[in-house]
C-alpha cells in the first residue's frame, strides 16, 4: 500500500508546477546527489537571437542567411527558429528535396539543386568542408553552399533568470555535484558553467554520449545515491529515459520529453528542481 502522505506530496509538487508521475520518483528524489542538466532549453532559454552573419568568399550575407532559413526550414531545434526569424522573408518548400536532419550536428538538405549544410564545426568537419574557427562568443552555425564553405551565423542565447539561483540552492541541499552535457561548443558550454557555477561541464556530446555519461556518473556513485537528469527533450530523450530521475521541460520541451520523462516542469523554471526536492523532504517526513 502506498502511504497516504505520497499523494500529498505529488499535490503539493502539482501546486507548485511538477507533475511526479509516481510516488517512486517522489520518494527518489530524497537520495539525489547528482543533478545534470542539459544546457539550450534548460538551463538557458532557448530563445536564441542572430546576433552576427559573416559571409566567406564571394557570398553576400543575404545569400548566407537565406540557405541557412532554407536549411532550417524543418528543424524544430531552438537554433532553427532563430534563424528563420532573422531572415523573416517566406520560404518556398517546394523547392527544398533529401532533407537530412543530423542529430547534433545540423542540417543537410538539397536547396533547388543546391546542397546546402548548415551546422556547427563537427559537420564541416564530417563532411571534409574546410573552414577557419571563429572566436565570437554565442553558438556558431557553419554554411556551405555546393560544398564550397559560405561563413558563419552567430546565435545567442541567454541563461535563464532562475538558473544561477537553482544551482546555489541544490548546493544547500546537499547535492554533491552539479553537471552540464552540452552538445554546444567547449567555449559557450564553458561560459555558460562558470557563470552560473556549475561543478563539471562536458561539450560538444552527441545524444549517446550524453547517455555514456550518465552511465560513468552510475559506476562512480554508491548505488544508494540518485541521479537527476533534466533536459528539454531536443536530442535528450535516450537521457532522460536512463537517468534515476528523468526531469523534462513541459513549455518548452518536446512531447517526447514529456512521455519519456518522470517528472515534468510545467513552467520551464530550473528552480522548481530544489523546489520538487524540498517537497520529497517534507513529504518523507510527514510518512515517517
Ligand atoms: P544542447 O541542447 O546541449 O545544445 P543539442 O544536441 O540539441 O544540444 O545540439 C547540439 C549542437 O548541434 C548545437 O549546439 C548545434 O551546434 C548543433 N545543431 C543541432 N541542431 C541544429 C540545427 N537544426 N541547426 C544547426 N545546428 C544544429
Ligand atoms: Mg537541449
Amino acid at each position: 500500500s502506498i502511504p497516504l502522505g505520497f499523494f500529498g506530496g505529488i499535490g503539493a509538487a502539482s501546486k507548485r508546477g511538477v507533475l511526479v508521475k509516481g510516488s517512486n520518483y517522489l520518494e527518489a528524489l530524497n537520495d539525489v546527489k547528482y543533478v545534470v542538466f542539459d544546457k539550450t532549453g534548460t538551463l538557458t532559454k532557448g530563445a536564441f537571437t542572430v546576433t552576427r552573419i559573416q559571409p566567406a568568399g564571394a557570398v553576400s550575407e543575404e545569400e548566407l542567411l537565406e540557405a541557412a532559413a532554407y536549411a532550417e526550414l524543418h528543424s524544430t531545434h531552438p537554433i532553427a527558429e532563430s534563424i528563420r526569424a532573422a531572415y523573416g522573408k517566406e520560404i518556398d518548400e517546394a523547392l527544398l528535396s533529401d532533407y537530412n536532419e543530423i542529430s547534433g550536428h545540423g542540417i543537410q538538405v538539397n536547396v533547388n539543386g543546391t546542397e546546402v549544410l548548415a551546422g556547427n564545426a563537427k559537420l564541416m568537419n564530417r563532411e571534409r568542408i574546410p573552414f577557419e574557427q571563429p572566436t565570437d562568443p554565442g553558438t556558431i552555425v557553419h554554411v556551405s553552399i555546393n560544398r564550397a564553405y559560405a561563413g558563419y551565423i552567430v546565435i545567442a542565447d541567454e541563461v535563464k533568470e532562475d538558473a544561477a539561483e537553482t544551482i546555489r540552492a541544490l548546493k544547500e541541499l546537499g547535492i554533491k555535484q552539479t553537471v552540464m552535457l552540452t552538445g554546444d561548443s567547449k567555449t559557450v558550454g564553458e561560459a555558460v558553467g562558470r557563470q552560473l557555477g556549475i561543478d563539471q561541464v562536458h561539450a560538444e556530446l552527441l545524444p549517446q554520449h550524453k547517455v555514456e555519461e550518465i552511465e560513468k556518473l552510475d559506476q562512480q556513485k554508491s548505488p544508494k545515491e540518485k541521479i537527476i537528469f533534466v533536459g528539454d527533450g531536443i536530442n535528450d530523450t535516450p537521457v532522460l529515459a536512463r537517468a534515476d530521475v528523468g526531469m523534462a521541460m513541459g513549455g518548452l520541451g518536446s512531447d517526447a520529453a514529456i512521455e519519456a520523462a518522470d517528472i515534468v516542469i510545467m513552467t520551464d523554471e530550473p528552480s522548481k528542481i530544489p523546489a520538487a526536492i524540498q517537497v520529497a523532504k517534507r513529504t518523507r517526513r510527514i510518512v515517517w
